[in-house]
């Protein structure tokens, strides 16, 4: 593993300063599962200054704010996600989704926020490949085998799909997040958090986050009534696996009319795919046993799939009609 120097400061304040000081050769160390598994690649990005951040007070927590909402600590643990009587009441679909992130072992390691910011998977950059990620000028995934880790909608420099299943749990839920920063605190929605793959700070990344800023929270606005949630994770074995593909949806629902939704696909793209389309689509419709097959048509028209991920789309498309199902067996 590379040499790497700790710094463990006790407030918010003292980390952005260390942060600001070693620019982009730091980097924040909270859970770990997915950081040291950067630095034992040896990848070019990986920090050679770690700023850990488990001794600062207070980013380890789920608690209900005066709206009914609820706000998350950054460091809570995805194991207390998992188990937390609070969000599987309001938002159970969360706790589903969560609870297949990975091992049981991992869950209790890795935090929100990094489960939220994590690196991509791809096995080109993991294996130490110098592609665009890593400091060269190539992408191997878009060429080599991209069965499996790469985006089947398109891409711009980097093909790896977003890993992450937090986010694409949130977004339907409208959850936003906090960043702390040198000039204070800023606020994005989760989508905007984590716009899939872009240059920050001379670094592709899947988020926005700078060198010098640290997420801290993710707030999600009370549920409305008559909303109805379904997460579903189609993956290769049981654990530890990241999606093919993934489905977050809910609708708001008057009776059996749909008068809003969301629609968020994981696994198959560069960020977790809002699928806009198919959100207008549902809006007004009678949720029923087939509206699922209606809504196929509608759905990833702009899907542009590598040369061995196809399949990627088909399962995405199969998951929007089991999501419908559910949701309409529920209803
Ligand atoms: S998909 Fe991204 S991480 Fe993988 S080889 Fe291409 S640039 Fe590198």
């Amino acid at each position: 593993m590379k040499k790497i120097s700790i710094y463990r400061p006790t407030s918010i304040e003292e980390a952005i300063q260390v942060l600001s000081l070693h620019g982009t050769e730091a980097g924040v160390y909270a859970g770990g599962t997915d950081l040291l598994i950067r630095l034992k690649n040896r990848l070019k990005q990986a920090p050679t200054y770690l700023v850990d951040i488990k001794k600062i007070n207070n980013l380890r927590y789920i608690k209900e704010d005066a709206q009914g909402g609820v706000q998350i600590g950054a460091l809570t643990k995805i194991a207390e996600l998992a188990e937390s009587e609070l969000l599987a009441k309001k938002y159970p679909m969360l706790v589903e989704a969560v609870r297949m992130i990975s091992s049981p072992e991992l869950r209790n390691a890795s935090t929100l926020g990094g489960d939220i910011l994590q690196e991509v998977w791809c096995q080109y950059l993991r294996g130490g490949y110098a592609c665009w990620r890593n400091g060269g000028y190539i992408c191997y995934g878009a060429i080599g085998d991209n069965s499996y880790y790469h985006s089947a909608m398109g891409g711009r420099l980097c093909y790896a799909v977003y890993p992450g299943d937090a986010a694409t749990a949130l977004i339907p839920y409208d959850a936003k997040v906090k960043l702390a920063t040198p000039f204070g605190m800023k606020e994005l929605t989760v989508e905007q958090l984590v716009p899939g793959d872009m240059m920050v700070d001379g670094r592709i990344q899947s988020h926005v986050v700078r060198f010098n800023e640290i997420l801290t929270e993710v707030v999600i606005p009370p549920p409305k009534p008559g909303l109805r949630a379904s997460f579903e994770k189609l993956r290769p074995r049981g654990v530890w696996d990241f999606a093919m593909a993934s489905l977050a949806i809910t609708l708001q629902l008057r009776d059996k009319t749909i008068e809003d939704a969301r629609v968020v696909f994981g696994g198959i793209s560069g960020k977790p795919l809002r699928e806009t389309a198919v959100e207008n689509f549902l809006k007004g419709k009678t949720l029923s046993t087939d509206l699922g097959n209606q809504a196929v048509p509608v759905a990833l028209t702009n899907a542009a799939p590598l040369k061995y991920n196809a399949t990627k789309i088909d399962m995405a498309k199969g998951l929007l009609v089991s999501g419908l199902v559910r949701l309409n067996a529920a209803a």
